[in-house]
């Protein structure tokens, strides 16, 4: 299969030979022509697929087709995404192909300065790439006119539900006109996706390039079983004897990423950190840095890394085991991308061994264990130590079955004892082990909710929520699909 066969015109052709792409990845051969006749579609992509250009090119194509506009340029196409740095990369395709065909694109997102945002809405753009929080503040202040978008794109749709941006997508949609094309791409497709696609997708085609929910193919998954106070030591020890170079590692909380990286430094494994506490100009820096070499571990948090392409990455390690199955699918998507090969390796403490399980569950694979002498936890949940440990309680057992039985203590002796206030050993066991861990919270999305309601990133049941509280439609909500396809 090559590019010709797609529909693309001449420019876009050479464009995408220029990028060095000769064959298009299967979600491009699969989406593009369905795009470009004009339907609806729901795509289970994953990161790492050439997504991006398979909605980017047909968008430019269409857009280059229809008349120029005679007044000022208003949006015609609006891609929606979880966040800042997607929407930077998204766009910088957007500008890059769209050039060629005389098209102005734009990026909006918040954490920075509104005016001059303002000041290049005003000029006039054809695309606009967006956070739907800081593009809901713009179409509110009418900085921007939605109603002539033709298309939307939802990308990372199902991150954009765990960020907790289900209301904010329904209230922009509710200022796009109802006779439009939407694509929605998600990597996974929890409830909360189907029914998103229910409201805004007219009549869609499924498109499915991998089965959903599953790691990208190229990646080979390992894990190492280590105690939770070791894992910083173990992953020192692997950057150095295995000489890794360019690692990104996921920690659960910025606070953890934070440290994680001091600690790094202090062994001498130059390392910095990116999550939502961080300046936007900062993360970009950092980012740089990292795609340049000149820093060895990127360590991250998942809000962060969202989105982020870094070509070539070979490594990805997760410090801290996700506590949503679906991020272990994004993370590990960092790598591998584009049909190359890739590392993912989990330090699995025994308290992350439930979240172990349900990420295989959602994988529907084991994750093999790696074994490092020196590393092993002390209570380690090896089915070998599981079962030696079982052989050596069952022989005591029948040894104490054999030895002759302590005279039992009487009843009222055990109440004076309490009285005296003497605590039955049981009280005090169960105190300690009540006691809290001083672990971080895990990251939040950056934005704060209008609401005041804290919403955790990773709660698919949000975008359930608008069905179910049986909540007033919010005037011009796109009504569900009743129309037949519609042809460009
Ligand atoms: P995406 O899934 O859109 O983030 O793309 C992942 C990576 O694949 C990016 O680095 C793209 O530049 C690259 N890519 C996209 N399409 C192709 C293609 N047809 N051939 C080779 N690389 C591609």
């Amino acid at each position: 299969m090559s590019f010709d066969t797609l529909g693309l015109g001449p420019e876009l052709l050479s464009a995408v030979a220029s990028q060095g792409y000769t064959t298009p990845t299967p979600i491009q051969t699969r989406a593009i022509p369905v795009i470009l006749e004009g339907h609806d579609i729901l795509a289970g992509a994953q990161t790492g697929t050439g997504k991006t250009a398979a909605f980017v090119l047909p968008i430019v194509q269409m857009l280059s087709e229809e008349p120029p506009a005679r007044k000022k340029r208003q949006p015609r196409a609006l891609v929606l995404v979880p966040t800042r740095e997607l929407a930077a990369q998204v766009g910088k395709a957007m500008q890059d192909y769209g050039r060629r065909l005389s098209l102005r694109a734009t990026v909006i997102y918040g954490g920075i300065n509104i005016n001059a945002q303002i000041i290049r809405l005003n000029r006039g753009v054809d695309i606009v790439v967006a956070t739907p929080g800081r593009l809901l503040d713009h179409a509110n202040r009418k900085n921007l006119d939605l109603s002539r978008v033709k298309t939307l794109v939802l990308d990372e749709a199902d991150r954009m539900l765990d960020m907790g941006f289900i209301d904010d997508i329904l209230e922009v949609a509710a200022f796009l006109p109802e006779e439009r094309q939407t694509l929605l791409f998600s990597a996974t497709y929890p409830d909360s996706i189907k029914r998103l696609a229910g409201e805004l997708l007219n009549y869609p085609r499924r498109i499915e390039t991998a089965r959903p929910n599953i790691a990208a193919e190229g990646v080979t998954q390992m894990a190492y079983r280590v105690g939770r106070l070791r894992k910083r030591e173990l992953l020192s020890d692997l950057i150095k004897k295995e000489n890794w170079q360019q690692v990104m590692v996921f920690t659960r909380t910025r606070y953890g990423a934070d440290k994680l990286t001091s600690q790094l430094i202090a062994d001498d494994i130059s390392a910095a950190a990116i999550h939502s506490s961080k300046s936007q100009s900062v993360r970009t820096r950092t980012l740089t840095d990292f795609r340049r070499g000149l820093v060895r571990i990127l360590v991250a948090t998942d809000v962060a890394a969202r989105g982020l392409d870094i070509s070539g990455l070979l490594r990805v390690v997760n410090y801290d085991l996700p506590d949503i199955p679906e991020n272990y699918v994004h993370r590990i998507g960092r790598t591998g991308r584009a049909g190359e090969k890739g590392v993912a390796i989990s330090l699995v403490s025994d308290k992350e061994q439930g979240w172990l399980i349900e990420i295989e569950r959602l994988l529907d694979h084991k994750i093999p264990f790696k074994r490092l002498a020196g590393f092993q936890p002390r209570n380690d949940s090896d089915p070998d130590i599981i079962a030696a440990k079982r052989k050596l309680k069952d022989k005591d057992a029948k040894k104490q079955k054999k030895a002759p039985e302590k005279a039992p203590v009487k009843s009222s002796e055990k109440t004076r004892q309490t009285r005296k206030g003497e605590k039955p050993p049981n009280v005090e066991k169960a105190r300690t082990s009540g006691k809290k861990q001083k672990t971080g919270k895990p990251e939040k999305a950056g934005r704060v909710q209008k609401t005041g309601k804290s919403e955790k990133p990773g709660r698919p049941e949000k975008a359930g929520r608008v069905q179910k509280t049986g909540k007033a439609p919010k005037a011009g909500r796109p009504q569900k699909a009743r129309k037949s396809p519609k042809k460009r």
